[in-house]
């Protein structure tokens, strides 16, 4: 490769900057010329896309969002679409790709890679941890963060008000955010899309801790568990425990942004560095991915298929550590 693009697709992820930092640098060390594509597939279909310096990418490290902008692209979906993208490489001689998304961008990537011999190398950033072939996720770690600070807050106002506390964090289809910050901020429960939640255990769970005059309970839900999130499971718990003094908290986007921990930091300039050594010594259509501080490079199709392999006994320690 001689010249190579880089963006950014699908949900944003505090990282994601530091991601761009690494390849545009990377590449330009090693003497490429690096462009950057504005709003993921949207930008590479509208022509979107400007040259790349060194100082591009100054002073971003530390910020969350990501200076490329994201996007979800309809169009992209299309063969019209991609081959418009296509075009707008080719007369660059843009002829490599670093992609910057989740699985839904992975799977545009490997798309476009087989319809127009494009290399094309994934970096997973997503806050959802979903995605196999990898111990983390570029914007995991920051988002884990912000929720266990968030709950820590509302830990301290259950406290002093003696209410029981259902919180809600990110997590679709994945509940990787849940139980995390559920086991690292001592929730009674949590609550994720894997596996199915028991009911009446956690009610006689919550009974039997109110008899005993525990302080604060905290049940942490993932927006996408088996009841449909928060606001449902603090309705079920209102119905059932009516003498109970119950809320509902829901943390949203802030779980998103901030500035991205040291460990994002690290993985994301990791990554992208060696997205460019990868491209540079042929590889394509693989995710980079650090498993036990090891690179490792999976098929992009692999990492969509594969879900992550779920740490089942941690539910079963973070209810022993909450007696
Ligand atoms: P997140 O995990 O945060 O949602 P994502 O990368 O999975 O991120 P998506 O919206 O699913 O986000 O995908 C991003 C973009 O990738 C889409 O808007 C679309 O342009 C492209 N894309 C997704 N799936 C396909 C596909 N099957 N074929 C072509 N392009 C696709």
């Amino acid at each position: 490769v001689t010249k190579i693009g880089v963006l950014t697709s699908g949900g944003d992820a505090p990282g994601m900057n530091a991601a761009i930092r690494a390849v545009a640098r990377t590449g330009i060390y090693y003497g490429l010329e690096v462009y950057g594509i504005m709003r993921g597939y949207s930008g590479m279909i509208d022509d979107d896309i400007f040259h790349m310096s060194t100082r591009s990418v100054a002073n971003i490290i530390q910020r969350g969002g990501t200076i490329l902008k994201t996007a979800r692209s309809k169009e992209f979906m299309e063969y019209e679409g991609r081959k418009k993208a296509y075009e707008n490489l080719k007369k660059r001689g843009i002829d490599g790709l670093v992609v910057i998304g989740g699985d839904g961008s992975f799977r545009g990537a490997q798309k476009f890679s087989a319809e127009f011999d494009i290399p094309c190398i994934g970096l997973p950033g997503t806050i959802d941890k979903d995605i196999a072939g990898t111990d983390f996720t570029i914007g995991f770690d920051t988002a884990v963060n912000t929720a266990v600070d968030a709950i820590d807050k509302i830990r301290d106002t259950a406290d002093a008000h003696d209410r029981l506390f259902v919180v809600e964090v990110m997590g679709r289809d994945a509940g990787y955010i849940a139980l995390h910050s559920g086991l690292a901020t001592g929730a009674e429960c949590v609550l994720i899309p894997e596996t199915r939640t028991n009911i009446e255990d956690l009610i006689s769970q919550l009974t039997e801790k109110e008899k005993r005059r525990k302080l604060v309970n905290l049940v942490v839900v993932a927006e996408g568990d088996e009841f449909g999130g928060g606001a449902e499971v603090g309705k079920i718990l209102k119905e059932r425990l009516p003498n109970m003094d119950i809320r509902v908290s829901i943390l949203g986007h802030i779980q998103r942004g901030g500035s991205p921990t040291c460990l994002d930091r690290i993985l994301s300039s990791r990554m992208g560095f060696h997205a460019v050594e990868s491209l540079m010594t042929g590889r394509h259509n693989v995710m980079v991915g650090i498993i036990d501080d090891q690179m490792h490079y999976i098929p992009l199709d692999t990492a969509v298929k594969e879900k992550q392999s779920f740490t089942s006994d941690w539910l079963k320690i973070i209810k022993i550590l909450a007696s």
